[in-house]
This record gives structure tokens, sequence and C-alpha cells, in this order.
């Protein structure tokens, strides 16, 4: 029996970081499956006193998007965060100078639309 492989999840390794939309939460991935990534996360509980739980969770490669390469091309290579979208999204030298018209059509970006 052969998995098939979800496309996002050739860029994604471990300790990654990667942003979950349903979610709206930021995590580092801890375990990568061909189409889901096994991720902690920081709760918060109040049980009469605040404690501080790592909750591992799945989510599904459809889900997030991976704050650890670039966005456009997913390249790792001098990647830095591009401000104004209020997530940290890392975008590489070589897409910085390309104008953002032009990013999604040459690199067939087919993220959420906005
Ligand atoms: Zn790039």
């Amino acid at each position: 029996m052969k998995i098939r492989q979800h496309p996002r999840m050739r860029d994604i390794i471990i300790g990654d970081e990667v942003y979950s939309f349903p979610q709206q939460l930021f995590a580092c991935v801890e375990e990568v499956f061909p189409a889901a990534v096994c991720v902690r996360v920081g709760i918060l509980s109040v049980n009469g006193h605040l404690e501080m739980i790592h909750s591992p969770q799945l989510w599904r490669a459809d889900d997030i998007e991976n704050l650890s390469v670039c966005r456009y091309c997913g390249s790792r290579d001098n990647v830095q965060v591009e401000h104004g979208t209020g997530i940290p999204f890392r975008v590489c030298s070589h897409c910085r100078r390309t104008p953002v018209e032009d990013r999604r059509s040459s690199h067939g970006y087919d993220g959420p639309d906005w």
C-alpha cells in the first residue's frame, strides 16, 4: 500500500514553525506524517492555579502553512519575516525582489487568497 504524500508536506521538517488556519495557532513540528504534522501546543490552563500545558495535536496538511520556508517558493535560503499580514510569513531574498503580483503566478502558489 502506498501512502500519498500531501504536496505541502514535502517542505516540512521537524522543528519547523507552522500556523494552523482553523485554530489560529502557531506551533513547532514534532513529527511529520504523509498528510499531517504532530505539534505541541502550549495551552494556558486555570485549574486553581495557572498552568502551561503542552498538548500534542495532529494538524492536517490542508489546514497549515509552514512559516519556516518562503511562502512563495518554499526556499529556506535567506528567509525573512514579511510584515503587514499579522502572521509571520517568511519570504526569501529572491521573492522579495519579485513584485507581489508575479510571485503567485510564477510559483503556482495555491494557498488561501488573502
Ligand atoms: Zn521565495
